[in-house]
């Protein structure tokens, strides 16, 4: 279903968010979490947008499930497998959904709530909800349904791809930069349409450099579930 952005409705989600810019922590050393579910439209968004803070995960022993939703074609999941043991991550699904189709098929909010109940994560990983693509603005809305229904009360981080965001959270990942970009090169087929190694890693670049959180960094906009809910009804309806 094709949902229509109101400028109206993206100024009233600033106005909402500024406040937390305020009482923030605006750094964290590694989220806090031992349980995480990384969401991932398609095969690369996660690497794209949280690969260094994967890793982190991995590295403290926090468990990490990455589940991809959409378009995941035989080469592609053999590029995502490629990149996911590069992160270290525990569990990496694909399903079997096609792209432009997920409000639709109601068989993606089931499988998502199986991995949901399976992973019982801490913290939610996905793509910030402005976002510019509309399966990430569609996976956002069937997890706001979802969290709902399921009366999951963790905290959801909103990660980078097609857009940037106002964050209220950067994360160090100096240390991961190297790996990270080994992860990123997994994706050959992705990266001959747009170099997503290369705007992903100076975005991090940037996002250090402009918080002073490091030489790389990577910017989330972070919330409850409740908020991310609240701002997806005022956002898109
Ligand atoms: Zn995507």
């Amino acid at each position: 279903m094709a949902r229509h952005l109101k400028w109206a409705h993206v100024y009233r989600f600033y106005e909402r968010v500024e406040p937390l810019l305020n009482y923030s922590v605006p750094k964290e050393d590694k989220p806090q979490g031992s349980r995480i579910l990384v969401l991932a439209p398609h095969i690369d968004d996660e690497t794209i947008g949280c690969g260094g803070v994967m890793m982190k995960h991995v590295a403290a022993g926090d468990r990490v499930a990455i589940v991809t939703v959409a378009d995941c074609t035989p080469a592609r999941i053999e590029e995502g497998r490629a990149a996911g043991a590069i992160l270290g991550v525990q569990r990496h699904e694909f399903l079997p959904f096609a792209s432009k189709t997920l409000l639709q098929d109601p068989a993606v909010a089931e499988r998502l709530r199986g991995f949901l109940r399976e992973e019982s994560p801490d913290l939610l990983y996905l793509p910030a909800l402005l976002d510019r693509h509309s399966d990430h603005v569609a996976l956002n809305q069937i997890v706001a349904r979802l969290t709902q229904e399921e009366g999951w009360r963790g905290m959801i981080y909103g990660y980078e791809v097609w857009s940037t965001l106002t964050p209220n959270v950067v994360v160090d990942i100096s240390a991961q930069r190297d790996r990270k970009a080994a992860a990123l090169a997994c994706f050959t087929s992705q990266n001959q349409s747009n170099n997503w190694a290369d705007a992903s890693l100076s975005l991090n670049r940037y996002r250090g450099i402009t918080t002073g959180a490091g030489d790389y960094a990577e910017a989330f906009h972070r919330m409850t579930a409740a908020r991310h809910r609240e701002l997806i009804a005022q956002v898109w309806r």
